[in-house]
This record gives structure tokens, sequence and C-alpha cells, in this order.
């Protein structure tokens, strides 16, 4: 059925004003003053933003790691993702050593179709760029419409890479049109660290920072980013946390060199301190990289107004307290590293970005959802509200004051990372492809609407236009 959202106030990455939206047949037809058609469901988005849906290019559902498996499944984390403005993501898919690519996507697959509530992707995990995986790479880009390929630097033995693979992922993205990812820090050296704290009897949450310190994200971040310009290849930097990264990051770019970065909400609001709250309640709060010093959060936030960071990933990534986060109980390191943040991100970087002047209303468009699309090959479907687009679509109210708290949240685990955080700005009502997913806060929608999206190859020319600094004022 054709809708109209009417008296709304459209936000895109570059402009903002009063029009009506017809959508038909899952697009944005057209968009101007005044439109009318008797056969249409009228939408009154008064006293709302209308804005292109989210889009987190940076979640692991149903994911096992250290023995256990995230709390949220496709399901129960794209309703979560859709209730707080999402539309769509792209989930990292992992892949095992000797073990083919495909394989590794049939696994994926299989946990996500007749699931999701919203569009996805996957970006694909390289863990051994042996002569089978090269030959795979462009053959996943052609055909499985995977383009982002993600290497880990750390997390020695288990999916930490060597830099003879970060550096052939490198190459042959270059060569087909791929989007290499990195997980910055130094895993061998954090393995030292670990090791001897461990020894010393330290088994504390807060040790999980202590023995990540930024310097190893700076190091590695600029390793990866001198890597990629030696293969003239493409790097995307995932959960920038601190100066030390953000300077690696913007000489490379300085330089002319396609080196971009993603921040969280979680390092931009939450700083190490959170790891040294009593009764293991720490835990919480560890996830890789951990929470810097609180200096860091203006950095980041300038990182983002300048352009030398371009998005924001929720790396959504949810174990409960009890039963999961307490296999740590004895041992740092045995702490399921992630936290739960796929329902807040669009919020919270609306409520302490837009809200309190740090950036401008379009910049936020652009770093939840423009940028994202640019990136990863889904604009213009994905990522703005033009004739054409998928009509996914957000009406926000951007008044609208509220509490974050588990008690509320729809994600599926037992505590909030941000529990208490009082914001302002809510998503009302959410389409995907034109149908409603969340009506007036309620969900509506269903598993196995999502739809698996193929993305694109990665097209720097794409990505110039917003490649200027911003400094707009909101
Ligand atoms: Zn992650």
């Amino acid at each position: 059925m054709k809708k109209i959202i009417k008296n709304g106030t459209i936000v895109t990455a570059t402009d903002i004003y009063t029009a009506d939206v017809l959508i038909e047949d899952e697009k944005v037809q057209s968009i101007g003053q005044n439109i009318s058609d008797i056969y249409a469901e009228v939408i009154d988005a008064s006293g709302y933003y209308v804005m292109p849906g989210g889009i987190d290019p940076h979640t692991h559902m149903d994911m096992p790691f250290g023995g256990t498996v995230t709390t949220d499944d496709f399901e129960t984390g794209s309703i979560a993702a859709a209730h707080g403005g999402t539309t769509t993501f792209i989930d990292f898919c992992l892949t095992e050593k000797g073990k083919s690519l495909k394989s590794a996507l049939e696994k994926w697959h299989a946990k996500s179709a007749d699931k999701a509530v919203i569009d996805y992707g996957f970006h694909l995990q390289i863990v051994e760029a042996n002569e089978d995986v090269l030959r795979e790479m462009p053959r996943v880009i052609e055909e499985e419409g995977v383009t982002s390929f993600k290497v880990f630097m750390a997390y020695k033995d288990v999916l930490q890479a060597d830099d003879e693979t970060l550096f052939q992922t490198l190459v042959t993205a270059r060569e087909h049109g791929g989007l290499v990812m990195v997980h910055a820090e130094n895993g061998d050296v954090i393995n030292y660290l670990t090791n001897k704290a461990l020894e010393e009897g330290n088994t504390d949450p807060i040790y999980h920072a202590l023995t990540r310190p930024p310097e190893l994200e700076g190091e590695a971040t600029g390793r990866a980013a001198k890597l990629t310009a030696l293969a003239d290849s493409q790097l995307y930097v995932v959960h920038v946390t601190c100066q030390e990264a953000v300077e690696q990051i913007a000489e490379a770019r300085n330089k002319g060199f396609r080196v971009y970065g993603e921040t969280c909400p979680q390092y931009l609001v939450l700083d190490q301190t959170y790891l040294e709250r009593p009764g293991f309640e720490g835990a919480k709060f560890v996830w890789s990289p951990p929470l810097r010093h609180s200096s860091n959060q203006e950095i980041l936030w300038n990182a983002l107004k300048s352009g030398q960071l371009q998005t924001i990933g929720s790396d959504h990534c949810s174990f409960n307290f009890k039963g999961q986060k307490e296999l740590g109980k004895d041992d740092f390191s045995k702490i399921p590293n992630g936290g739960p943040f796929v329902e807040d991100r669009f919020s919270v970087l609306f409520s302490e970005g837009v809200k309190k002047g740090r950036i401008s209303l379009n910049k936020f468009i652009d770093l939840t959802s423009t940028q994202a699309a640019k990136l990863f090959g889904l604009f213009p479907q994905k990522g703005t509200i033009a004739p054409g687009s998928d009509a996914d679509i957000v009406l926000f109210d951007p008044n609208a004051e509220r509490t974050i708290s588990v008690d509320t949240h729809h994600m599926n685990v037992d505590y909030s990372a941000l529990e208490g955080m009082r914001i302002i700005g809510e998503p009302v009502t959410v389409l995907s492809r034109g149908d409603y997913v969340i009506k007036d806060k309620q969900f509506v929608g269903k598993p196995g609407n999502g739809k698996y999206l193929k993305c694109n190859k990665f097209n720097h020319n794409s990505l110039q236009e917003n490649e200027k600094e911003d400094d707009l004022v909101h």
C-alpha cells in the first residue's frame, strides 16, 4: 500500500527541509509539497524529523566467543536495532582456518534467514590468507555481495591474523574492489601483558584495560595504515577509541591515503573508571579495545566533527552478566568481550552530539547512516531519503526525554551499560522498505522480512563529496 509522510522535517546528510514523501513499492517514489493520493495511507509527521534509517556497520549477532555465544540473535538483535532507529546492519561473519569462505557464509545465512526484521549484510573475516582464500575473495565480492573483509590484529591464538595475511588481504581487496577492516590492537604484546598480570595475581576487570593500553591501539592502527599505503589499498579501522589511534588515521588521511575510521557510542560517553566498579560489576564494561581515560572523548568528538572519523558502529556484542560475564570472575581474561549497544547507538549520538552542540544535524545523519552506506556499497539504495531509495525511514521525536534502562530496552541481555542515562530524542515510527517495523514505539514487524543485502564494490569516488570538513553549527 502507498504511504505519504506529511508535515515532517526531512533531514539528510546534506539538507533540512519540509516536504511530503510518497512511498510505493518499497521505495521513495517522490518528494514534494502537498502530495496527495486518495489510495495512500497518510502518516502525520508533525513535530518529527523524517530521517533515513540508521545503518549500523558493526554488529555481532549469534556469535560464538570464548566458549559462549552472544545473547542477541538476528531476531532479537534486529528488533532492538529497529526500536533504536536502525534499519540496516552489517554483521561480522567469522571464518575458520582451513575452511572455505563460502562455508562460513552459509553458516551466517543459516543464522539470519527468517529471523531479521530489517535488512542486513555481511563482512567476512580473513584469519589466514592462504591460496584458497585469496582465490575465493574475488568470487565472494562478485557473487555473494560481500565486499568488506575484517582482519583481527588482536586475540592471539583465537582470531588474530599475522601481518602477511593483512597485507595480502589489502592487495587482493585493492585488485577486486574490497574494503579491508581491522581490529587494531597489538595482540602479541597484549598477550604478554595479560599473562604477566595474571601471574602477579591481578585478576580484576580493570586489568583488562590496563593490559591493553592505548599505545598498542595506536601502534597497530599506524601499522595497518602504513601497510595500506604500501599496498595502495583501502582500510577501515573499526572501534577507534583514543588519541593515539586518531592521530595515525589523521596522518594517513592528510597524506591522501584511503583510510577511514569508526568509533562507537560507548567510547564517547563512558570511560575506564567503569571497569573499577565493585562487586565484579566492572565486567559489564569489558570489551576490546577497552574504555579509555575520559580525556579521549572530546578527541573522538572532534575527529567525528572534522571528518577524520566517518562512522558510528555499535559493536553490539551482548553477553549476560549472569552466567556469561561471570565466566571471568577469577580471571579478567576469561570475561567475554562485548557490550549491548545496537539499540542506543542512534539516540545516544543524537542526544550527546546534536543536542549538546557537538555535531550538526546533517553530520548526525552522515555519521549514523550515509557514510556507512557509501563505504560499504549500499548508497543510494540505503543511507538517504531520495526518489528511488529504499523507504527505510525513521520518524524521530527530537524532544522526547527518557532514561535508558534494562527495564525498558529490547535487547536480549540482562543489563544496560548505559543504565540511568538521560537522553533527549526518540524514534517513534520506523519503516523498512515502506513497511512498518515500529509503529508508535511498538514492534509490528515480522521475523524474516529483513532481506540479505548484496553490497557493491568499494568506490572511493562516492566518498569524496563528504570528505570536506564539517563546520556547520547546529
Ligand atoms: Zn566488534
